[in-house]
């Protein structure tokens, strides 16, 4: 059956005012000012006067298979469940390990992917951990890219932290070559995730690459740029350079209070101090431990990321940043899917995927989501979980 959504302010995430989107066959067949329609009866009509209708989000940074461990075999963080992803309104994500490369592994991480794609979303993974050298699954970074269809890059390679392997700039630039050529075979973004811990050295490791080798600094995706003043002030910096950059939404008062930069303010400065917006996104580092470390650098506490932030500061950023909502919507929709070129994905247009959100501007609440053309959530009820939850 058809559903034609009518009446809802649009925002493709550039907000087109009231438009109407006829979603059939998982995609959007018409994105117009008004759609007329004859032998109506075979369409599901729903009104959606004074709602926003936006793009599903795009996580570019999820731990499906759970991460941690870092404080013993306590701190392990669960899997995702599919309903945390409904609710949050993420319709596309992309699984990676973390540091614990160990006790889990890519096969584990390779079905996870598999599971959340058979339930509705649209889900990818990088091969690869924090460990360098890069652990694989068919034998090399390259192998694992061209040759399995979810893995769109390697990640979260990790540098400047105290749990990194420490590989060195030429190390990264042959990484990066790999997972770059293996890319322009498959077609794929053939990125660098790169998690940043809070070292001296921030991005100088990419930097490093970026002049004394080919490779482009748009080939690394760096994250948790909002970590701390420094390494913001060094993402801005390599996003001038043509980097893109990635901020972390999940955070707890503890660790802001430590220093990091809350995402919607973070937004706020990037637009002020005139960053090229197209290359900044948000990802909430899911079910990600939390860590904190006491001066000595010992483990002193320990949360698990939630998706629901990433909508949580999106909102905070309009309305309390008094950012736009197509700019604020961008950095978790269109920005994210560009720099993994996932074509169609992150944007609402004809002939694109019918992954979309309704939202309530009054509540701000996120009411309805559909995946793939397939309702997961309506007016507040997921419709969809996973087997055993
Ligand atoms: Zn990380």
């Amino acid at each position: 059956m058809l559903a034609l959504l009518r009446a809802a302010e649009v925002f493709t995430p550039e907000n087109i005012g009231k438009s109407e989107l006829l979603i059939g066959g998982g995609e959007i067949i018409a994105l117009e000012r008004q759609i007329d329609l004859v032998g109506e009866k075979l369409v599901d009509e729903i009104d959606l006067s004074g709602k926003w209708l936006v793009p599903g989000f795009v996580d570019s940074l999820v731990h499906i298979t759970g991460g941690g461990g870092e404080g013993g075999f306590g701190s392990r963080t669960p899997e995702l469940q599919l309903s945390d992803a409904v609710r949050a309104g993420v319709t596309t994500l992309v699984g990676a390990l973390g540091t614990d490369s160990l006790t889990r592994n890519l096969s584990n991480l390779i079905a996870k992917v598999r599971e959340l794609n058979a339930a509705g979303l649209h889900c990818l993974c990088y091969t690869g951990s924090y460990h360098f050298p890069v652990k694989t699954l068919c034998g090399s970074v390259e192998r694992d890219i061209v040759f399995i269809p979810e893995m769109i890059g390697v990640g979260e390679v990790a540098i400047s932290d105290h749990r990194s392997s420490q590989p060195i700039a030429s190390e990264l630039a042959k990484l990066a070559a790999e997972a770059r050529v293996a890319g322009m075979i498959a077609g794929k973004a053939g990125i660098v995730s790169v998690h940043v811990g809070d070292g001296d050295g921030c991005l100088d490791p990419l930097l490093e690459v970026g002049m004394s080798s080919d490779i482009p600094l748009g080939q690394f995706y760096p994250t948790h740029i909002n970590r701390n003043p420094r390494l913001f002030d060094a993402g801005m910096h390599f996003a001038r350079q043509g980097g893109a950059i990635d901020l972390t939404t999940s955070t707890t008062p503890d660790i802001l209070a430590s220093g990091e930069i809350k995402c919607s303010r973070a937004l706020k400065l990037l637009i002020d101090r005139r960053v090229p917006l197209e290359r900044v996104s948000f990802s909430s580092d899911g079910q990600a431990s939390l860590p904190l470390f006491d001066a000595k650098g010992e483990l002193s506490g320990l949360k698990v990321g939630n998706l629901a932030s990433l909508w949580q500061e999106v909102r905070d950023a309009i309305l309390d940043e008094q950012i736009e909502p197509s700019l604020a919507l961008s950095v978790v929709t269109r920005n994210p899917a560009r720099i993994l070129k996932l074509q169609g994905r992150g944007q609402l247009q004809a002939g694109g995927p019918a992954d979309l959100l309704v939202i309530d501007p009054d509540s701000m609440q996120i009411e309805s989501v559909m995946a793939g053309g397939k309702w997961l959530m309506r007016e507040g009820e997921v419709l969809v979980k996973g087997q055993f939850e």
